[in-house]
């Protein structure tokens, strides 16, 4: 069987192509989203999904959330002694949660899955993505970008005329665009752009500090651990008023600390105001994928909104007045991506339901090797980035660029290829080099043609030519492949899977005490008491080991948290 995962920032979502449709996939508790978190317990068990985001507020240097936005950088996460974290690892345990979660609802093993990566990724963020994947026990059959995911899921591949979407997807922390264009069956992305350190939780943020700000006076003499604690405190309690605005006027953020509720109430409009600079940030890349992929504004057939943040009614007013029109309607927003990477798991598994549809891409970076110059006073500057591919070309690609030695008598000629935007080569990442011998002229120089193949899974070929000797060379350069071995991969997944876990029934038991002590450290007085009572009865259930009264007793007790958070869970 094979799944699609949208493996997001805040949260991660896991479905399934069954019956002629897009299914998702409830977790042990019966959500669909599983928030991407991770946390290590007093006594060195690993929590995954909602437990661990529960302790976000309760233990935050025990917890790990957002690790998306380290992918393919060699920062660790340090939860404990002992447990120090890549964040590919971290990925792996949330996939390996949701994979853990798929087979038992589906009742039979999952080996693979199409993973979704941002469009922006670049090769070391996909890389690492895929190794998450294996480090999981999957197969990874494909990543597929974000946006592409969302225009499956939006079923524009069933549409028969030719036309050109646009795909606004802000997430929990990163913003993709892209242009997509559906003819004759296939769907191509044409241009893809964005900010990969935007989404809602900047909007977060932006509370946090109104309330740090307001309350300062109230605040003061915090030494730094408890600076941490109070903030992740706070950064809670904007994300539930920030949720709560877009279907209310206002929200509130209510904070208890020594003793005191701090509270703060955030009216529509000042939450406007505080949000223009991030609203700002919302055009650059909407305007450069336009550009790139040489759409005109009134060409665009619809406007499709995916992730989760895009359900803020600052954002939806945001874009109705950039394109001047209302947004599609779709699946639910956070939904969309992981419904489309079950489309194209369908479309692998060549499922009767679907028509045949051929999925080109683009490549997300321009590539290019280094050059030299010679300036007119004869000095030579080095260092300077000459694309070959430009980004947002259409993939399979196949370009060439002929260059020449430098100065009589040279013997060897050296490509060093690169991936990025930046003039200087020194600013764009190094992917690789390879040398060609040169026929050493006395006078006059040689000419060398380079030439660049990407293809569709990421799998750059660089071939160096010397026209006069009919000398060549060839370098390749595995965009997407695991880089290491498979004796380390083996021994992280051991390493992984040594790591002390709770059974799945367990997890919505964890999940549901853990969401009581953080409530218990939030309210004071009778609710308080009262939240202690709950959690009391709940822990003596647990103490009675009966599967069926257990769960009927989490239910309840999720329920009455419900009513005194004023917020559903699931
Ligand atoms: P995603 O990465 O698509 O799961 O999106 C996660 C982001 O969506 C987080 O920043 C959430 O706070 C945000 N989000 C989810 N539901 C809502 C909502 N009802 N209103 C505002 N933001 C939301």
């Amino acid at each position: 069987m094979i799944v699609g995962i949208d493996l997001g920032t805040t949260n991660s979502a896991i479905a399934v192509w069954r019956d002629g449709r897009a299914q998702l996939i409830p977790n042990s508790l019966g959500a669909r989203l599983t928030p991407s978190a991770v946390s290590l317990d007093e006594d060195g068990t690993v929590l995954v999904g909602m437990a661990a985001r529960e302790r976000q507020v309760t233990h935050p240097q025990r917890t790990a959330t957002a690790f998306k936005r380290l992918m393919g950088t060699e920062r660790r996460t340090t939860l404990g002694p002992g447990h120090v974290y890549s964040p590919e690892e971290l990925s792996a345990l949330v996939l390996r949660r949701l994979k853990s979660d798929a087979e038992a609802h589906l009742g039979e093993p999952v080996a693979e899955a199409v993973i979704t990566v941002p469009a922006y990724f670049n090769d070391r963020q996909r890389r690492a993505t895929r190794r998450a994947g294996e480090l999981a026990g999957l197969k990874v059959e494909r990543l597929l970008n974000e946006p592409t995911a969302a225009a499956l899921a939006y079923g524009l591949h069933e549409r028969d005329q030719a036309c050109q979407f646009l795909v606004f997807d802000l997430g929990g922390g990163t913003f993709d665009v892209s242009i997509v264009e559906l003819f004759e069956g296939i769907i191509e992305v044409r241009a893809s752009a964005g900010d990969n350190r935007l989404g809602g939780e900047d909007f977060n943020e932006l509370l946090v500090e109104e309330f740090l700000n307001a309350q300062r006076a109230a605040l003061q003499g915090l030494e730094a651990g408890e600076r941490e604690v109070l903030r992740a405190r706070v950064r809670e309690q904007a994300e539930r008023a920030r949720r709560a605005m877009s279907s209310e006027p206002g929200g509130t953020l209510r904070v208890t600390w020594r003793d005191r509720t701090l509270e703060h109430v955030v009216t529509a409009e000042r939450f406007e105001k505080l949000s223009e600079p991030l609203l700002a940030r919302l055009r650059e890349p909407v305007l450069r994928a336009l550009r790139d992929g040489a759409v005109r504004l009134d060409r665009l057939r619809e406007v499709v909104l995916v992730g989760g943040a895009t359900r803020m009614p600052v954002v939806r007013r945001a874009v109705t007045r950039m394109f001047g029109r209302f947004p599609g309607a779709g699946p639910n927003p956070d939904e969309a991506v992981a419904l489309g990477a079950a489309v194209q798991a369908g479309l692998k598994g060549r499922d009767a339901a679907l028509k045949e549809v051929v999925m080109t891409d683009v490549c997300p970076y321009t590539l290019g090797v280094d050059t030299a110059e010679r300036r007119a006073d004869g000095s030579v500057r080095t260092g300077l980035f000459t694309p070959i591919i430009e980004r947002n070309t259409v993939v399979p690609a196949s370009r060439f660029k002929t260059f020449a030695t430098m100065r009589p008598g040279q013997r060897v000629v050296r490509f060093t290829v690169y991936q990025g935007e930046a003039p200087a080569v020194a600013d764009n990442i190094e992917l690789g080099s390879v040398e060609v011998p040169v026929p050493a002229e006395e006078t006059g120089l040689v000419t060398v043609q380079v030439r660049f193949t990407y293809d569709i899974n990421g799998l750059l070929e660089v071939d160096v030519q010397v026209p006069k000797t009919g000398e060549t060379r060839q370098l390749l350069i595995l965009g997407q492949q695991s880089d290491i071995s498979p004796a380390q991969l083996e021994e992280r997944r051991r390493v992984l899977a040594a790591l002390k876990i709770p059974p799945r029934e367990m997890e919505a038991n964890r999940a549901a005490l853990a969401r009581g002590t953080r409530c218990y450290e939030q309210f004071l007085g009778d609710r308080r008491a009262q939240i202690g009572e709950l959690l009391r009865q709940f822990e003596r259930v647990l103490d009675g080991q009966d599967p069926r009264r257990i769960e009927a007793a989490r239910t309840q007790f999720m329920r009455s948290l419900d009513a005194l958070e004023g917020e559903s869970y699931l």
